[in-house]
């Protein structure tokens, strides 16, 4: 019934409106049609000047050092929590989605002691609570916040977060993995020992590198405190220093490729740059949406410009397979939700969209409603 061409991207693949992994720009794939041994100078050189950039886009030069990981962005959280928390420490965990509970596993699994702080999903940490919990249990010595919760798109007070545990005197450990790259975290401002992200999102890179910012006074307190080889980052950063290699394989098209996403990165503007096209692609994107009837999760004050959740219109006709599949009949991917409080699907802004895309986006869901006879996609209509 489509006869218009579907969406897609600069290599003709459906345009992915999802948290990661994301669409690409067609040169950041193409930097990956070469092979390049794990000690090639050029690599090696493509390579550190990834890492510094990171730290740079971090303002954290002199102060910390990229230290990267192989994997995806959660083999960059485990290292980051395994490494920084030593045996006898004692994790507090900030949760309100899965990326929190996440962190409260890995925690566990290595065997520290842990602590949680949760709220619901729609709404960010106490942060009364956590000032009275770190006054009452001296044995805390770390805090993990999530930075972006992308389970539900909401932006939590890093910074708020930030001071508090500073001025208990304890260390913080950010997942900063769906923010970094488009939202400001400037470690001149926003104290924290480690902060962890990957390749594959605002950066726009392909998916296989995790990395952590890691303070220098810090990381050189971590020796020993590590629960597996791979992952510790002490030993990793050592072997850079000593060497200016990976213990292991690099996944090395993956680095050449995020070399030229933060080319393109910095030509855009940098951090506001990056920013300021998603911002655009949310405002076009919840705009239309909400005329069309749907409902954030979220009120505009809660969501960070990143992936933005919907909650499930209540017309019986509307069946969200359905609904997915005629998205991505039209070129548009989009993304269950994966949230406790509410029947809800997620739509993303981040990857190499613009607000066009966005445009087009809304177009195709008009259209879906259509063939599925769904004239409004609220619960407003569920008593008729
Ligand atoms: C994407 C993401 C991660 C890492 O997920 P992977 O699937 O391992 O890449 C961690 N935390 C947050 C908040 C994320 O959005």
């Amino acid at each position: 019934m489509t006869a218009k061409k579907p969406a897609a991207s600069e290599t003709g693949d459906p345009l992915l409106l999802t948290p990661g992994p994301l669409t690409t720009s067609a040169s950041v794939k193409q930097a990956m049609v070469h092979d390049w041994g794990s000690r090639d100078a050029g690599f090696l050189a493509i390579n550190k000047m990834v890492l510094d950039r990171i730290v740079e886009l971090a303002g954290a030069q002199g102060s910390h050092v990229t230290v990267p990981v192989q994997g995806s962005g959660t083999f960059a959280v485990e290292a980051m929590i395994t490494s920084f928390v030593p045996k006898a420490g004692k994790l507090l965990v900030l949760i309100n989605g899965a990326y929190g509970q996440r962190a409260l596993k890995i925690a566990q699994i290595a065997g520290r002691a842990t602590a949680s702080l949760e709220t619901p999903e729609d709404t960010p940490p106490d942060l009364g609570r956590l000032e009275k919990m770190l006054a009452d249990d001296k044995a805390i010595t770390h805090v993990f916040a999530v930075h972006c919760e992308t389970t539900s798109g909401i932006l939590n007070p890093i910074a708020e977060v930030a001071a508090i545990v500073a001025k208990a005197g304890r260390r913080l450990l950010v997942d900063s993995m769906s923010a970094f790259g488009a939202l400001e975290i400037d470690a001149r401002k926003i104290h924290y020992d480690a902060l962890a992200a990957s390749s594959n999102k605002c950066l726009e890179g392909v998916p296989g590198l995790g990395f952590v910012v890691c303070r220098n006074t810090a990381l050189a307190e971590c020796k020993g405190n590590a629960t597996t080889l791979v992952l510790d980052l002490f030993d990793q950063a050592e072997a850079f220093a000593r060497t200016g290699q990976y213990r292991f394989t690099p996944p090395i098209h993956v680095i050449v490729a995020l070399g030229k996403a933060i080319e393109e990165h910095a030509a855009e503007g940098g951090v506001a740059g990056r920013g300021k096209r998603y911002r655009d692609n949310a405002k076009v994107l919840i705009d239309g949406m909400r005329a069309m009837g749907f409902q954030t999760l979220l009120p505009n004050d809660l969501q960070a410009p990143i992936i933005v959740t919907f909650h499930m219109p209540t017309d019986p006709k509307f069946v969200f397979q359905r609904f997915y599949d005629g998205l991505k009949d039209r070129g548009y991917v989009i993304y269950p939700g994966k949230l406790t409080v509410a029947d809800s699907f997620r739509m993303g802004c981040i990857g190499r969209l613009y607000p066009e895309h966005m445009k087009g986006a809304l177009a195709a869901v008009r259209e879906v409603l259509d063939e599925l006879r769904v004239s409004n996609g609220g619960p407003a209509l569920a008593a008729e």
